[in-house]
């Protein structure tokens, strides 16, 4: 993936454009004179950047930058997770704080947003006992600005449920207690969620589901296209391959793209990837590496799953399915948004379709909070009704605005977050 100085501040323009656009189809200026609440959105509550000079394990120091957004706790703590990646900039951890925000207010969670990350050299890659390091260091630069009610990190790009043992380990070393539930997507044997590690990926096939049912479409039989074969691509391509009846037939990522027109065996290409590097993806034996950019692909539905602005008015042309499922946040920037929807494509938005996660997440928090374990069926089955509750409110509001469902998400959200911040007063 190429860097861009840009796409931090331009996703971070897209989500501020949205909230104000949102905002005055609120009329919130009219119902709220004088309270300014579109500007208490956009501005975070607290920004926090510092230094990390981390030793390799040859002794030289890579000098990292560190970041944690706190976007707004208007509705319950913050909550968001931590990447790391070379893309990573104040912009861009902005703008995934307060799509966050959004996201929790989507799916009716009684949380805030935040978001954080470390600008990794491109092309870095770091052994365990680095990523320990990184880890630790990154809590020690935040002790005071995070807690079990006050600001729960969580994974997200590069990161893991071991990255969590170790801050939630280190966490707890700062406060003198064994707190584990300042962190989410922990491991299960340090107090995480069964489901956690693939809720993304399941809960953005659960949206597809629902999706499907409204337009009494049968997804047996449908062929599926996946951009991004991380965290949240590979448990979706799972999912779709063994319950939905769905073909994935091409799967890509930052090195390329397979494609196998009988639909590829997701098991076997997930066991490949991890034995043989996210670089091997290409060489699956049973796919053929495909000619042109997975988005021309000729499918019934794309997953988008990988970055952000992932999708430009430069490629939005490029699409051929007819549906489109964003499992990453913010794949399309707001120009190929508008060009996409001009165009005719049903999309379903991110800040639903990759809600799973943090929807789990807060099953993670509320089983720590009460010493608590749910079976992974139980997680599921609660996983499936915010999802299946979430879709139907806005499948609703799309119907009587007339708008899509992108723009009910955040008419339905920022409507709550503003009553919020009305109802605490001139904080
Ligand atoms: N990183 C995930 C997201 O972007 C999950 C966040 C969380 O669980 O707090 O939604």
């Amino acid at each position: 993936m190429e860097t861009n100085p840009k796409t931090g501040k331009q996703f971070l323009d897209s989500v501020n454009t949205m909230l104000r656009q949102t905002s005055a189809d609120l009329k919130l200026e009219e119902r709220y004179p004088g309270h300014q609440l579109v500007e208490r959105m956009i501005i975070p509550d607290r920004v926090v950047s510092f230094r990390i000079s981390l030793q390799r394990d040859n002794g030289a120091i890579d000098v990292l930058t560190a970041y944690r957004v706190q976007n707004n706790n208007f509705r319950g703590p913050y909550k968001g997770g931590i990447r790391w990646h070379h893309r990573v900039d104040l912009a861009e951890v902005q703008a995934l704080a307060a799509l966050m925000t959004i996201k929790c207010a989507v799916v009716g969670l009684p949380l805030g947003g935040a978001k954080g990350g470390v600008a990794i050299p491109e092309g870095r890659v770091y052994s365990v006992p680095e990523r320990e390091r990184l880890s630790r260091k990154y809590v020690e630069g935040l002790v005071h600005d995070l807690g079990p009610k006050k600001d729960i990190p969580a994974p997200d790009v590069n990161t893991d449920a071991q990255a969590m043992a170790w801050m939630a380990d280190h966490y707890g070393k700062f406060t003198g207690e064994s707190i584990t539930a300042a962190f989410t997507g922990k491991p299960l044997s340090m107090g995480g969620s069964q489901g956690r590690a693939e809720a993304t990926g399941v809960g953005v096939i659960m949206a597809l589901e629902r999706h499907a049912h409204h337009k009494h479409l049968e997804l047996k039989g449908k062929t599926l296209a996946i951009q991004g074969f991380g965290n949240v691509g590979s448990h979706a391509a799972l999912k779709a391959h063994s319950e939905t009846g769905m073909k994935v037939t091409h799967v890509s990522n930052e090195f390329g793209c397979v494609f196998q027109d009988e639909g590829l065996d997701i098991p076997a290409l997930m066991k490949w990837v991890a034995q043989n590097g996210q670089k091997a993806l290409i060489k699956f034996p049973d796919g053929q590496e495909c000619k042109e950019d997975i988005l021309s692909a000729d499918t019934d539905v794309l997953c988008l799953a990988a970055l952000e602005n992932a999708v430009t008015a430069d490629n939005v042309g490029c699409i051929r399915a007819p549906i489109v499922i964003e499992g990453a946040n913010g794949p399309l920037t707001a120009e190929a948004d508008a060009l996409a929807v001009k165009a005719g494509l049903d999309i379903v938005p991110d800040i639903l379709a990759n809600a799973g996660g943090v929807t789990v997440s807060y099953f993670e928090m509320v089983q720590n909070e009460n010493q608590d374990r749910w079976t992974r069926e139980y997680v599921l089955e609660r996983l499936r009704g915010i999802m299946n509750n979430a879709y139907d409110d806005l499948r609703e509001a799309a119907r009587k605005h007339k708008c899509t469902l992108r723009r009910a998400a955040f008419l339905k959200a920022v409507d709550e977050i503003a009553a919020a911040c009305d109802l605490r007063g001139a904080q």
